[in-house]
């Protein structure tokens, strides 16, 4: 898997909602559900089209 970006977000490109990379292993979805980020130190799982997302470096 490849390293993942401490401080990426992932943005909706739908509903614009930024999402953090850690949710803690909670399932987060975006307001329009259209992505949805379920990440932890070990893992970053992202569900969803990638079309649908942009992944922000801050
Ligand atoms: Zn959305």
């Amino acid at each position: 898997m490849a390293k993942q970006n401490k401080e990426a977000y992932y943005q909706c490109v739908h509903c614009k909602q930024e999402i953090y990379w850690n949710t803690h292993k909670a399932f987060v979805e975006c307001t329009c559900g259209k992505i949805a980020i379920d990440g932890c130190e070990d893992y970053v799982r992202v569900i969803g089209n990638m079309d649908d997302l942009k992944i922000i470096n801050k």
